[in-house]
């Protein structure tokens, strides 16, 4: 009954913290939530087929296990999730994921090791792991198609060093002149190569594709209706030339203030987790309200694992690689 109320309200566009401590006061009501999204039609045993199941509690180490009755077969509640393994309690899990979703221009690490009491390197990690949940692979999320306009462009983003992670940015332009879905890929160089890698997948065919003059894109005439700006060669020219990409680059503004504004120390390598989350988070604009259960679906049904070995190596992440 719980898990009904929780996702009327959240549908009704009101989920603020009092809802939250109200749906999800201790552990054992943030187990329920799992446990639903995860047996939706009740727990059967893999081993016997037996639905009948035993919760052990008690020793810290069989907490959120779940025991067959009759062939005594042991599951674990978070197995194969995104809380797979955690030490952590799920109210806290649950809680971070609220706070990294409700607030609209993000939270960061520091403030939520404050407010969980957890240090801020698990934070982090934490973080991260809800980040690599938010990824929309490239095959799932295809963008443009039919008279449709892709803006694109490549960016750098960073700190005031050298270091700098470069990107490519597609925006679709819905027919009725609407911003529609946005994808921000890393990407290892600006060569024509490791551009083909994310627009070919990416981009539908058909789509009218609008680019700057940079020569690289010639290529694409072949593959899309492709139209291009040339280098300003007058101040007229100069003063006007942003206009073919005009919503991307106010998007890209966007962006490099949101992560500059919750993202002191900047890592290359942890840059494209947080393209996740603000393309994740611009895709589902108009759907604010969902993103909490959406996240919790997501972590349950389908999770995107994320290994502390994979966290820590220092080869920066993508999403091509995955
Ligand atoms: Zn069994």
């Amino acid at each position: 009954m719980r898990r009904a109320s929780f996702i009327k309200k959240v549908r009704e566009g009101y989920y603020g913290p009092f809802e939250f401590f109200q749906d999800f006061p201790d552990e054992m009501a943030c187990e329920n939530e799992i446990y639903q999204l995860k047996y939706p039609e009740g727990f059967v045993c893999k081993k016997c087929g037996c639905k009948t199941f035993y919760r052990l509690k008690g020793v810290p180490k069989r907490a959120r296990k779940l025991q067959c009755r009759d062939c005594k077969h042991q599951e674990s509640l978070t197995a194969n999730t995104l809380f797979h393994g955690t030490r952590t309690p799920l109210q806290k899990w649950f809680y971070l994921i609220f706070s990294m979703v409700q607030t609209k221009k993000g939270i960061s690490a520091n403030q939520l090791s404050k407010e969980l009491h957890i240090d801020e390197t698990t934070v982090l990690l934490m973080m991260t792991k809800v980040r690599k949940e938010m990824e929309e692979s490239i095959v799932e999320y295809q963008i443009g198609g039919e008279n449709c306009i892709v803006e694109c462009d490549e960016i750098d983003i960073g700190g005031k060093n050298k270091e700098k992670q470069k990107s490519l940015v597609l925006l679709e332009r819905n027919s009725d002149n609407r911003n529609g879905r946005v994808r921000i890929v890393p990407i290892e160089s600006k060569s024509y190569d490791d551009l083909e890698k994310v627009l070919i997948p990416v981009i539908k065919k058909g789509t009218i594709l609008h680019t700057d003059g940079n020569p690289v894109y010639k290529k694409l005439h072949t593959k899309y209706n492709h139209h291009f700006q040339h280098k300003p060669v007058s101040s007229w020219e100069e003063n006007h030339k942003h206009e073919h990409l005009d919503q991307l680059n106010k998007i890209v503004g966007n962006l490099k203030r949101w992560y500059r504004g919750m993202h002191h120390a900047f890592r290359i390598k942890n840059t494209g987790y947080y393209l996740n989350e603000f393309c994740y988070r611009f895709n589902r604009r108009r759907s604010e309200a969902n993103l909490f259960t959406n996240i919790l679906q997501r972590s349950v049904e389908r999770p995107k694992i994320l290994t502390y070995k994979t966290f820590s190596q220092s080869k920066p992440y993508s999403m091509l690689a995955a």
